[in-house]
């Protein structure tokens, strides 16, 4: 529905309320036809130029309001996030949970995995991850291999795409124990400490503190900031 040239000579004086102002000021941002309407009134109105300015101000105001409450509602849903994160886990946490990939040793043994395998984690190795990404997401579609769902999820982690993270390490540790591969658990527990999935983290995290393991300490750290 176009609107009429009494509600666009209202708009052009002025002479209308915010909502209606709003309303036909996105009609004439889209449609062609009424803005042409509404030039041929401002210019029949003999319209000074001083009052062009007021309307081309108000429309700028209008964008730097939304801009802002834009800025501002993302301001307050991290600050949220963060203290309801710090009460949930007090301060400290944030010095023990994981930030770094998983090393992985550049193999040049051949014969030792099949070879595209190797070749797929020696872009790991070097740090190249998106190709790393979409070699290894293609090469565990044919054939399943555990430590390429491991260093993936980890990938996956680190870039804090957490739900895709989750789905890997899951893969890298459902039917193993914690006992021998406790690198693919903690990377697990981080996964779900981010994706605030506290109830998962903590069994995990206690597994993890009751044996001898290069993250015990840290575990054992993560687990009384919950406390
Ligand atoms: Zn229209």
């Amino acid at each position: 529905m176009h609107i009429d040239e009494v509600r666009l000579a209202k708009f052009i004086n002025g002479d209308v309320n915010e909502e209606e102002f709003e309303f036909i000021l996105n009609h004439l941002e889209e449609c062609k036809d009424c803005r042409k309407k509404y030039q041929e009134l401002l210019a029949l109105k003999a319209i000074s130029w001083k009052d062009k300015e007021d309307i081309k101000f108000v429309k700028w105001k209008r964008f730097y309001l939304i801009a802002a409450s834009v800025v501002i509602f993302l301001t307050v849903t991290l600050f949220l996030s963060s203290i309801i994160l710090k009460n949930k886990w007090g301060n400290n946490f944030l010095l023990y949970i994981e930030k770094n990939y998983y090393p992985y040793e550049k193999s040049g043994v051949r014969g030792e995995d099949d070879d595209n395998f190797r070749d797929i984690m020696n872009f790991y190795a070097e740090g190249k991850f998106d190709i790393f990404v979409s070699k290894m997401e293609r090469y565990l579609k044919k054939k399943f291999d555990v430590r390429g769902a491991f260093y993936l999820g980890v990938v996956y982690y680190v870039r804090g795409k957490y739900d895709c993270a989750e789905k890997y390490l899951k893969l890298a540790t459902e039917n193993y124990s914690v006992k021998f591969y406790p690198e693919r658990f903690w990377y697990l527990a981080n996964t779900y400490i981010k994706e605030k999935k506290f109830k998962e983290a903590v069994s995990i995290l206690k597994d993890l503190s009751s044996f001898e393991n290069p993250y015990r300490e840290r575990a054992q750290r993560l687990l009384k900031s919950v406390e």
